[in-house]
């Protein structure tokens, strides 16, 4: 047991507005919405940061993005288009320390991100 915020969520302990789940992944709503569509996409596995990420995390790592072309399927942005992105660490402001994809879409995004 941990007290990570997102492994709570997969325990089932915190339920978190679930937008898609898998055997190994899940996808959620953000709860500070930053679009119209702003859903997280986590490992049900804790991973800290991009870092921790290992060779044996290959297949899951390419999961997470299959879960969020299926969000983007799921949220009707498939066609009009929608960001993801992954913060690491304090430079890019990652506040909770268990990855996660972020799905950002239904408005028009800026180049470069702040
Ligand atoms: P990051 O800054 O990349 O670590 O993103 C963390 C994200 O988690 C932020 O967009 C937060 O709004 C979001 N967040 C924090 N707590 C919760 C929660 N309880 N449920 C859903 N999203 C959350
Ligand atoms: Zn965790």
């Amino acid at each position: 047991m941990n007290d990570c915020l997102f492994c709570k969520m997969v325990r089932g302990e915190i339920q978190p507005k679930t937008v898609y789940e898998d055997e190994r992944v899940l996808a959620f709503r953000d709860i500070n919405p930053q679009a119209p569509t702003h859903v997280l996409v986590i490992p049900k596995e804790h991973i800290a940061t991009i870092n921790d990420l290992r060779p044996g995390h290959a297949a899951l790592a390419g999961e997470l993005y299959l879960a969020a072309r299926e969000v983007a399927r799921l949220e009707g942005l498939s066609e009009s288009g929608y960001r993801t992105v992954m913060n690491c660490g304090r430079d890019a402001g990652q506040a909770v320390f268990h990855i996660h994809l972020h799905v950002l879409g239904g408005r028009q995004m800026h180049w470069p991100p702040g």
